[in-house]
């Protein structure tokens, strides 16, 4: 195992049987299942929507506010009725409230290199916060896929130098196109997150592996670029820590998956990291 665990992609939204939950209960489970599992720190996502099911930026900031483990990453609302107010994205930013921005192409109907987006990146290169980016198959019939593809990735990489970038869900299905997209560009990032829901059915983990394996032999040196990171509540903690044990990284490599990128990428206070343990 590596010295510290940082799983970069979690959710305080309900999906299925836990309809109308409060988000403190899930806070509260999320940080009985880190404990368990030895997860130090978790960066909570939010959504592209608020609803009774989905908490909104600011109310998770404030349900946070006392856990040092967590840090928040904020959802962008880009179309329908209520969008994102830039200007308060900016200041929650600026206070360090938030420490990334993430978009849903796909789901929210624009593709990723929709030049309405620039002034998103801009905010992001100013206050270096990392651009998290849906990629690859989408969890919703009403999503259009095509818009997700982590290809078009590789326009804003080059658009703009100045931002990081990280697939999330290493595109999948197209796996070969994100390592493409990661080896040729220093500037995007991937997590591992979400590439099955609940637990691996036995065949399937193989087939994962494998593919996973391939891109990082493809890509020559994934440790810089690719983090952990698992997509709970959708997925279970235990299976997916133990899919990063079977993808052959080297210790170094490990060590930089497993937590350092993370503690550069979203500027966690490394020294924190542990602590929790002997508390
Ligand atoms: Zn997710």
């Amino acid at each position: 195992m590596p010295q510290f665990l940082i799983d970069v992609h979690v959710h305080l939204n309900n999906y299925h049987d836990t309809t109308g939950r409060p988000t403190v209960e899930n806070v509260r489970e999320l940080t009985s299942k880190m404990d368990e599992i030895g997860i130090d720190h978790a960066v909570v996502i939010t959504s592209y929507k608020v609803d009774m099911n989905r908490p909104s930026a600011e109310e998770v900031i404030e349900t946070l506010a006392e856990h040092p483990r967590m840090t928040v990453v904020e959802g962008l609302r880009w179309r329908g009725e209520f969008r994102t107010d830039l200007f308060s994205l900016e200041e929650r930013i600026r206070d360090g409230l938030v420490k990334g921005i993430k978009l849903y192409p796909g789901y929210d109907h624009y593709a990723i290199n929709d030049p309405s987006l620039e002034t998103v990146f801009r905010i992001a290169a100013k206050y270096d916060v990392p651009v998290m980016i849906h990629t690859g198959d989408t969890y919703s019939k009403t999503a259009k896929v095509r818009m997700a593809h982590p290809l078009l990735v590789d326009d804003i990489a080059v658009d703009y130098p100045d931002v990081r970038f990280v697939m999330c869900h290493l595109g999948n299905p197209w796996f070969q196109d994100a390592a493409e997209v990661l080896y040729k560009n220093d500037n995007v990032y991937a997590d591992i997150s979400g590439l099955t829901l609940g637990e691996f059915t036995y065949d399937f983990e193989k087939y994962v592996a494998m593919r996973l394996k391939d891109m990082i032999t493809y890509m020559g040196d994934p440790g810089r670029q690719i983090m952990y990171g698992s997509d709970w509540p959708l997925v279970h903690m235990k299976p997916y820590v133990k899919l990063l044990g079977e993808l052959d990284f080297t210790e170094e490599q490990l060590e930089n998956v497993a937590w350092k990128t993370a503690v550069r990428l979203f500027k966690i206070d490394e020294a924190s990291l542990g602590t929790w343990r002997t508390a």
